[in-house]
């Protein structure tokens, strides 16, 4: 079986060739953690999960190392844990806001059917490497400090006569042109209106760590830095895959590139560099800041998990989705009549067309057209039909529950509102910091009359319905 990748920085579909076997490393950028995600994140995950799953069956599950970090160092984290939390210290408040919403995050991913990755690693937990890949940016004269900040300079990278990749190819963009169309109003301590910022001061109260040489306040990391060190850690200093959204090319991963090539002296960061399409909600743009953003958690009250990574699938990874309600009743539907045909059927192994539509770059509607005739032929066909058939689900991440679990999965989750129960869960959370314990008993009645329980954890609090 070949495996081929459509690569972002060569600009073509190639035979994926691991840089060692028994070790296929594999980034990809993880959510930032302040709210929930929205099905637009999910997209990257469902792909890379797929992809995931796809690289253990070919090269076996011990040999493919998955790492997707958590990104919980950000100004949007420090804002939100002000707004809910104003009575507790920021950096409190600040745990406290990662901790629930990196939860909300993996019980979501969970339920959409994606299987957890080899390392998660938090970027409060790799300060010492970001600092080590600055100092050595330093050193080799790609990076410069200014008025408490580490700035990196795309010019310096391109100036370097070596092995180095010029600033802008993996975006397909010229420095000269990024210089020439670059703002006006530039922080001053910039020496070129391209530069970036590796390290910056932090604010009075805000998470702050020992900084970089050459700086004696007290600072923090730049975004991008964040990648860099948490993918040389766990995978070293170049690895197979690096994905994200197609809105993280630039400037992202382009830094991201920038950085590691720049610190270890290496000609590339990953061999291949995969994004995903950008998904859209009935025809419109969806963003957070214009506050049209549907949640996966908005979507798991209506629909199981799974009939969302179904709908998921149906278009190619490369490709805009466009979200709508008629695809994933239409998902839904399908999904019903192959739990009804194969949910309880043991499967051994999945279709080799299905392995086969899969390794080439990701063809998840040919994948799902095979998966039409395949249920076909289970209905009409023998056992080793349907073994074939159900394995092929499973191995796709489908399949997770019995024929009856599917059946009154979906009569439960049509009777309780999880938006609702979700809202009051935080509100909840937020008059216990406040120490208004009048007002959270009196939430948690209004829960149970519900219909649900709540349980509070070290984790944050979780909920499950009355039995
Ligand atoms: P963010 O939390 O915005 O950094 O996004 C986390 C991941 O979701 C990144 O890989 C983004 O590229 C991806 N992403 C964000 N919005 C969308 C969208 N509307 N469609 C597809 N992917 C998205
Ligand atoms: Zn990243």
């Amino acid at each position: 079986m070949h495996l081929s990748l459509y690569d972002t920085l060569n600009r073509e579909k190639r035979p994926f060739v691991p840089l060692d076997p028994a070790n296929v490393r594999m980034y990809v950028c993880g959510p930032t953690v302040y709210d929930f995600a929205h099905i637009g994140n999910a997209r990257p995950v469902i792909v890379f999960d797929v992809l995931f799953r796809l690289l253990r069956h070919l090269y076996g599950a011990d040999h493919v190392k998955y790492v997707r970090n958590i990104t919980d160092v950000e100004d949007k984290i420090n804002d939100r844990a002000a707004r809910d939390f104003p009575g507790l210290p920021l950096n409190e408040a600040i745990r406290k806001v990662t901790e629930l919403t990196e939860k909300q995050f993996h019980d979501d991913v969970d339920a959409l059917g994606c299987l957890r990755p080899t390392v998660e690693p938090r970027a409060t937990e790799h300060i010492a490497e970001m600092r080590t890949i600055i100092d050595k940016l330093v050193q080799g004269g790609f990076a410069y400090v200014a008025e408490d900040h580490v700035l990196f300079s795309p010019q310096a990278m391109n100036a370097a006569n070596s092995i180095l990749p010029r600033y802008g190819t993996l975006a397909n963009r010229s420095l000269d042109e990024m210089i020439a169309g670059a703002r006006v109003d530039v922080a001053p301590y910039k020496r070129d209106a391209t530069d970036f910022v590796l390290w910056k001061p932090s604010k009075p109260g805000e998470p702050s760590w020992p900084s970089p040489s050459g700086i004696k306040a007290e600072g923090r990391p730049g975004w991008h830095v964040e990648c860099s060190a948490m993918a040389w850690k766990h995978l070293g200093e170049q690895f197979d895959i690096h994905g994200g959204g197609i809105d993280l090319v630039f400037p992202h991963h382009e830094n991201e590139l920038a950085q590691s090539c720049c610190a270890f002296h290496e000609s590339r960061m990953a061999n291949v560099w995969m994004h995903n399409g950008f998904l859209q909600v009935e025809g419109d743009k969806m963003s957070k800041s214009l506050g049209n953003f549907v949640t996966i958690r908005d979507l798991l009250a209506d629909w199981p998990g799974e009939v969302l990574r179904l709908n998921m699938l149906k278009t190619h990874y490369r490709s805009p989705i466009d979200w709508t309600l008629k695809g994933v009743e239409e998902s839904a539907k399908t999904l019903d009549d192959w739990y009804w045909v194969a949910a309880d059927v043991k499967g051994e192994r999945p279709s080799d067309a299905v392995v086969e539509a899969l390794s080439d770059d990701l063809n998840t509607p040919q994948m799902i057209a095979l998966l039409h005739s395949l249920r076909n032929n289970a209905a009409s066909g023998n056992d080793r039909d349907r073994s074939e058939f159900a394995a092929s689900l499973r191995f796709l991440g489908f399949l997770s529950e019995s024929a009856a679990q599917w059946k009154s999965r979906k009569q439960q989750a049509s009777g309780i509102d999880m938006k609702k129960v979700d809202s009051l869960i935080s509100d909840r959370t937020a008059a216990r910091a406040r120490k208004d314990f009048k007002e959270s008993d009196r939430i948690r009645d209004e829960l149970a009359a519900m219909g649900v329980v709540i349980k509070d954890s070290k984790e944050g609090t979780t909920w499950e319905i009355a039995r």
